[in-house]
């Protein structure tokens, strides 16, 4: 056979104008392109010398090898690979048609995008071989089939107007050369520099040396490989320009862990090593390998909306995409690291990924992966643990309230500092139920800014008193997250919110009170209307006369306050107040109920009451010049009961 001239067809012909105009200035990406493919095609003969010992299981003299060439007189880039090769048949079905379905949607909405960059939609498709147009005028294909004995070879040409030519050919070497003669225009290609930093910047981690022949000005003396001091001269080297190190790829027994540091530091920017290193890779219907870390320390940026979360994505091999955030939900963004992908396609784009669903496959298994680390972690190693935690418990948290499947998982993860921890140790929900009380039926709990701040507050007055453990919960979103979580079946429940049962006898007891003070609590209802949603005798005061409790459902103190300083408006919410009625104070306030129901008297003692119940939770009181002065009217006694 010899030469032949052939037709694209039309959809081929039509992409490839639509493609050279929407890439335009993505036209580097031809280059990842071709090693890829070469990359692939040496994967494939290594793969097939297994069976076939026709073909070389090693690339034969030098080895697989992917060689990049520069003839800046003839303006030719050139990508030769010693891999499987083409037969003629095989040149003219792979190169010569898209075979993608779809291909015709495609071409409309490239259409639809009139010209308009839209690399998006190119990534949808693998244009492959295609986007050597980009840049060459013409390209040419040569290319011998491993295995064959004789070095009989194709040559395919193309010009990109339509068709292209396919020809028999003597070819030295087996595998596939691709010869671009580089457009006028874009002559940059043609530097050496400009390849190396190509190559380094997408294919690094290509497992096969890419070579390429560099000129290098040496002594003349050196170059005959004696002592230095001649002229100069020129002489070519070959230098492999990518590391080859996709250590991802190497089994885990074979990664020394200063590897794995290093490479951490190299994608990440970190200078310290990190906490935590989880490997691992799926076969199967997914096909990928994850290589992840937790960094020993929480980015200080972590909270803030500009933080650039997300996994390197590389497909096979190929870094296709940084900061990729699709592959890990937000609660998990600490974690840095690369997921090598064998199904997704080179050119996939972030929009693309979008609504995946190989990327749901591989996001849910990280997930899963690294919360069982972490797990793993809390059960073997408690103490490295609770290092993790206090960097990354309040992330953790987050996935309570987004990730709902996995809530328990999480909740498992949990630690606190409670009413019995010293120090700065941690309980867990696992401790925490284990050491309930009989009759217990709820997980206790208070939200405050500091440890010291809620051990002080006069709403854990009963539980202390009745030995009951409350976690403390210090975290910003604790109100907004803890209060619908469960544990095996319990409850949590916040100590200052609600009305408080603690048990069966105390509420019978309770009743009796209510009726006693039934007097007083209608007239401080109505004396503090205006603030107050309510009265009732308290469960939970022991020593403090006072204090105000929000309902079951409602914002708690702590949030409401650091909502209100970011100058949000907070639904108005009116609180109970809750009596001690064991207090002296509360005694006498009842004695002057009954004795003047319109008590003046009573009522200064009302405002003042709500005033240390707004202090005690942590708020100013409602007027502090009134306030003041009423507490130092009592004070110095002026306002002794009139006779
Ligand atoms: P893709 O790589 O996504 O299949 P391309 O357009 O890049 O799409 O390549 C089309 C086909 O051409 C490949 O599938 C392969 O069969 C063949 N091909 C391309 N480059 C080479 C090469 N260097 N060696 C052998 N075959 C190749």
């Amino acid at each position: 056979m010899t030469e032949k001239r052939m037709e694209f067809k039309t959809e081929t012909t039509q992409l490839l104008d639509l493609m050279i105009h929407s890439l335009y200035s993505h036209k580097e990406i031809f280059l990842r392109e071709l090693i890829s493919n070469a990359s692939d095609a040496i994967d494939k003969a290594r793969f097939e010398s297994l069976t076939d010992t026709a073909i070389s299981e090693d690339g034969g003299e030098g080895g697989f090898k992917i060689k990049i060439s520069i003839d800046k007189e003839a303006g030719t880039l050139s990508i030769a690979d010693n891999g499987i090769g083409m037969t003629r048949d095989e040149a003219i079905t792979e190169l010569g048609t898209i075979a993608h379905s779809g291909t015709k949607e495609f071409i409309e909405a490239l259409k639809e995008s009139k010209g308009k960059e839209s690399p998006e939609l190119i990534g949808q498709f693998g244009v492959g071989f295609y986007s050597t147009f980009l840049v060459a005028d013409t390209v040419t294909v040569l290319s011998r089939k491993a295995g064959a004995d004789s070095k009989s070879g194709i040559k395919w040409e193309s010009t990109a107007d339509g068709s292209f030519s396919i020809d028999d050919i003597e070819k030295e070497t087996k595998g596939t050369e691709i010869i671009l003669h580089i457009k006028e225009d874009e002559k940059g290609y043609l530097d050496d520099y400009e390849v190396r930093g190509l190559v380094k910047k997408y294919s690094d981690f290509i497992e096969h040396p890419i070579a390429m022949d560099v000129e290098k000005e040496v002594d003349s003396k050196e170059a005959e490989g004696k002592e230095a001091e001649g002229e100069k001269v020129k002489v070519t080297e070959e230098e492999t320009l990518n590391s080859q190190k996709a250590l991802w790829l190497k089994s885990k027994s074979e990664i020394e862990p200063s590897e794995y540091n290093e490479f951490y530091k190299h994608i990440s920017h970190d200078y310290t090593d990190p906490s935590d290193t989880i490997h691992y890779n799926v076969e199967g219907t997914s096909e990928f390998t994850s290589l992840l870390f937790v960094p020993a320390t929480r980015p200080v940026d972590i909270l803030y909306k500009e933080y650039q979360m997300g996994l390197t994505l590389y497909v096979k091999r190929v870094k296709i995409l940084e900061h990729c955030e699709k592959l890990l939900p937000q609660y998990l963004r600490f974690l840095k690291g690369v997921v090598d992908s064998s199904d997704l396609p080179l050119n996939v784009s972030r929009e693309m990924l979008q609504n995946n669903s190989q990327v749901d496959v591989i996001k849910n298994s990280i997930t899963k992966k690294a919360l069982g680390r972490f797990k793993e972690l809390k059960d073997k190693e408690y103490d490295r643990y609770v290092k993790f935690y206090k960097e990354y418990g309040r992330l953790l948290k987050e996935g309570l309230h987004f990730d709902f499947e996995r809530r328990e998982a999480i909740t498992d993860l949990l630690l606190f500092a409670s009413t019995k921890t010293e120090g700065d140790s941690l309980r867990s929900f696992e401790q925490y139920v284990g050491d309930m009380g009989e009759g217990q039926e709820e997980i206790f709990y208070i939200t405050a800014t500091t440890i010291e701040e809620a051990k002080n507050s006069p709403y854990l007055e009963v539980f202390n008193e009745k030995g009951l453990e409350v976690l403390i919960l210090l975290d910003d979103i604790d109100d907004m997250i803890m209060g619908g979580v469960e544990f095996k079946g319990k409850k949590l429940k916040s100590v200052i919110k609600g009305d408080l049962n603690v048990d069966k006898e105390e509420t019978e007891e309770k009743k009796e009170l209510e009726e006693k003070f039934k007097g007083l609590i209608g007239s401080v209802a109505e004396t503090l209307k205006e603030n107050i949603g309510g009265v009732r005798v308290s469960s939970r005061l022991k020593d403090s006369p006072c204090c105000l409790v929000p309902d079951e459902g409602a914002m708690d103190p702590n949030m409401e306050r650091m909502l209100k300083s970011m100058g949000q408006d907070i639904p108005e919410h009116k609180k109970t107040l809750e009596i001690n009625a064991t207090h002296p104070l509360l005694e006498k306030m009842a004695a002057l109920q009954e004795a003047d129901a319109e008590s003046e008297l009573l009522k200064e003692y009302t405002e003042v009451l709500y005033d240390q119940a707004l202090l005690l939770e942590g708020s100013k009181p409602k007027d502090s010049t009134a306030f003041v002065n009423r507490v130092a009217k009592i004070m110095a006694g002026s306002a002794v009961e009139p006779s």
